[in-house]
């Protein structure tokens, strides 16, 4: 079982947030931002790569109750999933990453190789 399906589970604690039958936000355990939360899915998907569009309908309604939750909606914050090993995904259970609470810098990506190798 991955590493988040045990923390779904309850196997493995974590700082919940927000939970339903379909999804779990918690804390993320190295958090990048003030607030940095992921939202997982409970059913396992490996990544964004092979999420249904009906799961990602109601996931999307679940990060969204998420930044009101812990009241960012207003002030504003970033969602990014990583996906794959370019992406820098490293546990291969599907998570968002909802950051927010201060303003967030935009440029940590320019140490990649802007060329591409496709
Ligand atoms: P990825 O790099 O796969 O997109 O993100 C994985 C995230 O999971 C990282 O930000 C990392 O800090 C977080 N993480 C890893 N292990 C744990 C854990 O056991 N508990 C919590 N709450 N977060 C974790
Ligand atoms: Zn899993």
């Amino acid at each position: 079982m991955c590493l988040f399906c045990k923390i779904i589970n309850k196997e493995i604690p974590s700082n919940i947030i927000l939970e339903n039958e379909k999804f779990l936000a918690f804390h993320d355990i190295n958090p990048k931002a003030p607030v940095h939360i992921l939202a997982v899915p409970k059913v396992h998907v490996d990544s964004f790569a092979d999420v249904s569009p009906e799961l990602m309908s109601d996931m999307t309604s679940f990060m969204q109750e998420v930044a009101r939750e812990v009241k960012i909606e207003k002030s504003g914050y970033r969602v990014i999933t990583n996906i794959g090993d370019n992406g820098g995904q490293e546990v291969k259970h599907l998570h968002f990453h909802i950051l927010g609470g201060a303003k967030l810098k935009w440029g940590h990506f320019s140490d990649a190789d802007t060329q591409g190798h496709f």
